[in-house]
Formats: C-alpha cells, sequence, structure tokens
C-alpha cells in the first residue's frame, strides 16, 4: 500500500466514516471538504432520510427551542424570518446544505452501523454496519466521526403507566406520531413538561376539543418572539454573511450571560422569570403550582416558547395545565393520586427520549471491549485509550451547531496535523491521578440522570473537562495547541508492521 500501512479484509476503504446524515453529520461533510479536501470519506446513515431529528419527529408544531442564528452552520446563513423555526424549514435547511456542497453524493442510506474494531497494528477501523435489507457490510475507516446525535432512534422513552392496556382512545409518543393523526373535537392530554409538551399543547389547542398539559413538576418557561426583528432588519441593510455572524455573536453571548447569571444568582433569576410568566398568564393564574420548579434554573433545560403560544392557549381555555400524579389510566382517561380524573380521547407522551451512547456502536480496540461508562472524554469529543475516534455532542445549554462545528474544525485540525506528521494513531491519554471523573452533564432531569452511568465521564480539570461555553471551547478547540500532552500521536510499530508484511 502507497502509505506502507497494511489494512484488514473489508469491502472498501476510507479516510474517515462519518456516522449519521443529521445537522452534525452534513456539517462534517462540509468541514471536511473545505479542511481536508484530498481525504476521502463516507457518510453511513442507518435511516432512508437525510436530517435526523428533523425528519424523525412528526408531531404537530415541531420546530427548534433555540434561535437558528447558533442552530444554523457557521458557513450557512440562516435567512428566514423565523428565529425559532418549525421542523420543515430546519429539514430543507439540512438538505439544501447536502445540496449545494454535494455533501449528499457522500451518504449512503440505510446503513445502520452496529460495531467498529480498531487495530492499533494497522492504525485502522474495521466498521460493520447492517444494511436496510438485511446484509451486512463491511468497511475500513482511518478515523471514525461519530455524529449519530445522542438518542435512540429505536423508541423514546416511555414509563410503565398501570392500566394503559385498558384505555380505550389512542395512546401516542411523538417520536412516532401516527401519520394523518386525527384529533380535530378530541379531548387530548398531554403528559410531559418539556420541549416537546409545551410545543404539542398550543399547537394541538384550537383544532381539539380541549388539551391538558399533565406534568408531574413544573419546568422553567420563558417566551421569545418567532421573529428576530434586529436580525430581519440588519439583513436589509448588510450582507448576509455578516448580518448573521453578527446575530449569531449577539446571540452567544446573551446565552452564555444568561447561563452564567442563573448559575450566580438562581433566585433573581427564578423570580425574574416567574414574574414574566405572571404577567403573560394574569394574577388568576395559579402560577406557584404550575410554573414555578423546586430546581434552580438551568438546573434542567428551559422551556422557550414562541410568541407565547402556551400562554395564549391557556388564556384562550382551549388548553389547561394540571400538576398532579398519575395513579392509574383506565378506559376513559386518567386517574390522578389527587381524586380528579381527566377524560380523554388521545393521549400523548411527551414523556422524553431514551439517550443512546457512542451512536449504539459496539466498540473494541484490539480486541479489548470499550465500556463507555468507564472512558475519560477529552474535550468532550474524543476518548481515553480510543484511538482515530471523535463524537459530534452539542451543548444543553446552547445550540447543538454551536459546539458540533467547532468540534468539526478541531477533527479537521488533527487530520491534517496527521497527514503532515505521517503519524497515523492520535489517542487521548490522562496519567495525571488528580483528575476527577465526574457525570458526563450536570443536569437534574430523569432522562438525563437514567443514562449517566453508561456515558463517559468528563475529568474536573482541563483538557478533560466538558465546558459547555463557547467561548471556552472555542479556545480550546480553535486555538490551542494539538500536542498538549494528553493528546498522544503515534504510529504502529515499525517492526509489527514488517513483520505482518512479511506474513
Ligand atoms: C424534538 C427535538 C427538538 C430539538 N430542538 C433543538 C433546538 O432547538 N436546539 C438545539 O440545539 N437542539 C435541539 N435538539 C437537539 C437536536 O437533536 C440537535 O439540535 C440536532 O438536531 C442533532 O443533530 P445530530 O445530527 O447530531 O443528531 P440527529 O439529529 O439525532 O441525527 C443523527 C442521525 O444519525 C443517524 N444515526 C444514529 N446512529 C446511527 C448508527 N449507529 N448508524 C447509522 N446512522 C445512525 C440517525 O438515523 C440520524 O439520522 C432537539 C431535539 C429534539 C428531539
Amino acid at each position: 500500500m502507497a502509505d506502507g500501512s497494511s489494512r484488514p479484509q473489508a469491502d472498501e476503504h476510507f479516510d474517515v466514516l462519518i456516522v449519521g446524515a443529521g445537522l452534525s453529520g452534513v456539517g462534517a461533510g462540509w468541514h471536511l471538504q473545505n479542511a481536508a479536501p484530498d481525504r476521502s470519506y463516507v457518510i453511513l446513515e442507518g435511516r432512508d432520510a437525510i436530517g435526523g431529528t428533523w425528519d424523525l419527529f412528526r408531531y404537530p408544531g415541531i420546530r427548534s427551542d433555540s434561535d437558528m442564528y447558533t442552530l444554523g452552520y457557521a458557513f450557512k446563513p440562516w435567512t428566514e424570518a423565523k428565529a425559532i423555526a418549525d421542523g420543515p424549514s430546519i429539514l430543507k435547511y439540512v438538505r439544501e446544505t447536502a445540496a449545494e456542497h454535494g455533501i449528499d453524493r457522500h451518504i449512503r442510506y440505510g446503513h445502520k452501523v452496529t460495531a467498529a474494531a480498531w487495530s492499533s497494528e494497522d492504525a485502522c477501523w474495521t466498521v460493520t454496519a447492517t444494511r436496510a435489507d438485511g446484509a451486512t457490510v463491511r468497511l475500513t475507516a482511518s478515523f471514525i466521526f461519530l455524529c449519530g446525535g445522542y438518542y435512540s432512534y429505536d423508541g423514546g422513552y416511555t414509563p410503565d403507566f398501570p392500566g394503559a392496556a385498558d384505555f380505550k382512545g389512542e395512546i401516542v409518543h411523538p417520536q412516532k406520531w401516527p401519520e394523518g393523526l386525527d384529533y380535530a373535537g378530541k379531548r387530548v392530554v398531554v403528559i410531559g413538561s418539556g420541549a416537546t409538551a409545551v410545543t404539542l399543547v398550543p399547537a394541538m389547542a384550537g383544532k381539539a376539543a380541549h388539551v391538558t398539559m399533565l406534568q408531574r413538576s413544573p419546568t422553567y418557561v420563558v417566551s421569545r418572539p418567532a421573529e428576530d426583528a434586529l436580525a430581519n432588519s440588519l439583513r436589509k441593510w448588510l450582507p448576509s454573511r455578516l448580518a448573521y455572524h453578527l446575530i449569531r455573536w449577539r446571540n452567544v453571548l446573551f446565552g452564555m450571560w444568561f447561563f452564567r447569571l442563573a448559575r450566580n444568582k438562581p433566585e433573581a433569576v427564578k423570580k425574574n422569570i416567574i414574574d414574566m410568566v405572571r404577567q403573560q398568564l394574569g394574577p388568576e393564574f395559579d402560577v406557584g403550582t404550575h410554573f414555578t420548579p423546586r430546581y434552580n434554573p438551568w438546573d434542567q433545560r428551559l422551556c422557550l416558547v414562541p410568541d407565547a403560544d402556551l400562554f395564549e392557549a391557556l388564556k384562550a381555555g382551549t388548553a389547561s395545565v394540571v400538576t398532579d400524579h398519575i395513579e392509574t389510566f383506565d378506559a376513559t382517561g386518567i386517574q390522578l393520586k389527587s381524586g380528579q380524573h381527566l377524560d380523554a380521547d388521545v393521549i400523548v407522551t411527551a414523556t422524553g427520549l431514551t439517550l443512546q451512547v457512542m451512536n449504539g456502536l459496539t466498540l473494541t480496540v484490539d480486541g479489548r471491549a470499550v465500556d463507555p461508562g468507564q472512558t475519560l472524554s477529552y474535550k468532550g469529543m474524543m476518548y481515553e485509550g480510543v484511538p482515530n475516534l471523535a463524537s459530534a455532542f452539542g451543548y444543553t445549554n446552547a445550540s447543538w451547531t454551536l459546539k458540533c462545528d467547532l468540534t468539526c474544525e478541531y477533527v479537521c485540525r488533527v487530520l491534517n496535523h496527521m497527514k503532515a506528521t505521517g503519524l497515523r494513531q492520535v489517542t487521548p491519554h490522562n496519567d495525571d491521578p488528580a483528575i476527577e471523573r465526574q457525570p458526563w452533564l450536570d443536569f437534574s432531569s430523569g432522562y438525563v440522570t437514567r443514562a449517566m452511568e453508561k456515558f463517559p465521564k468528563q475529568g474536573s480539570r482541563a483538557p478533560w473537562r466538558l465546558h459547555q461555553n463557547y467561548a471556552m471551547d472555542l479556545m480550546s478547540l480553535r486555538y490551542a495547541k494539538l500536542e498538549d500532552g494528553a493528546l498522544k500521536f503515534s504510529n504502529p510499530s515499525a517492526a509489527k508492521t514488517r513483520a505482518r508484511q512479511a506474513a
């Protein structure tokens, strides 16, 4: 082989194998084409469609809950009027990006990646994927970039509700919304209080006979205009790329400031958010029970509602909120612990996602199984002892793409460094015993705490710490030197390679 390497038997070899053709995978394709254009790459996508989240979720009102100036890519301005955008517009944006740059030609649909085995002798991954027709495909790759998101596509999380089998109406999970579900004139109960529930309730209200949001405990809900007036007028006066970057930076800085404030002065921020809800709903509404969480702002993700749509539906009486615990489902609805009964024709279980680690792949390094829960993450994107692999994992307190764009840049820097030095293996190593292991995310939401044991750990100090802060990541991923003592670049031992080639 031209580079002196040997490789395991496989159908094809790529320099980079990207898992997933969602927002992150398409972004990764763009960055590779832009910064490492001579590297071959393929995107393996398990489904038959591009767009990930924005193609999968089809429930009424599906939309972003962060602004598109930061959820959009740094390299492609978001030019639509709405900053809080609907799902189909985001899907169109991802598709457009892939088509404009020919990234779509690199995608292989119906290829679910199940395993990857690293061989240090060959400095190469052997990747196994299952095709939609059931066939197994084997490819080799010098580098794997996991861009498959953070939750399972097999199904969302639904607790075991007692009596669910007795319910005579329809039970629906937002992740598998039945096409053409007719809820006109029906009584709908949406179980949940997160981003999905606060999206669904106003979207279904008005058409349904009534929508009840049933929550066990309240969430912080903040209203923002769906359209960003400043952004829309700046676009009229400035070139769209410049306007986009100005607004993107304003939103990044505002988000970081607000998050810091929430962490430093939780009581003040709590009061402010709750006062705003009171202003929206008026003095008669029981904001104390329904919109005053027990935790502090940003201990869990804040819910954003565009143009106060949720509050408008509550004021109009087309929707209501009930804070209570479920005793049991029965034939006609839900019996609550308080004694109240909610009559329902349709129950929507907006009870969350099932988080998934490493895109569901079984990883081995030189025959040794990798236990993701035992590994330490390096800069929130590579893993101790796992060579030539990175993952795109966005922020929980800001838009996902902000971090993914930086991660893609960093991966390209690493690949270019390897090319320039002729070193084919890169592995994070921690030899500092003082580094404490901490959970990957410090959110208190149930769907997060349920999964944290299986997730890699972050370390107490850089470069093992997960910043959740764009400015710090900018320094750490765009500008910090690659050879920092923790990231080790190497080659398969020459003796081993010679012995192997001779064999
Ligand atoms: C309803 C909803 C709303 C959201 N709103 C926001 C928001 O407003 N702002 C924000 O920042 N974040 C939001 N998020 C988080 C959101 O998922 C990310 O913003 C972003 O869409 C993630 O993109 P991704 O490409 O990393 O992952 P995904 O969108 O999940 O796409 C992953 C792709 O990889 C594929 N894949 C996964 N595993 C494999 C495998 N093993 N083999 C092959 N293919 C695989 C999947 O089929 C999918 O196509 C939201 C999430 C949900 C569920």
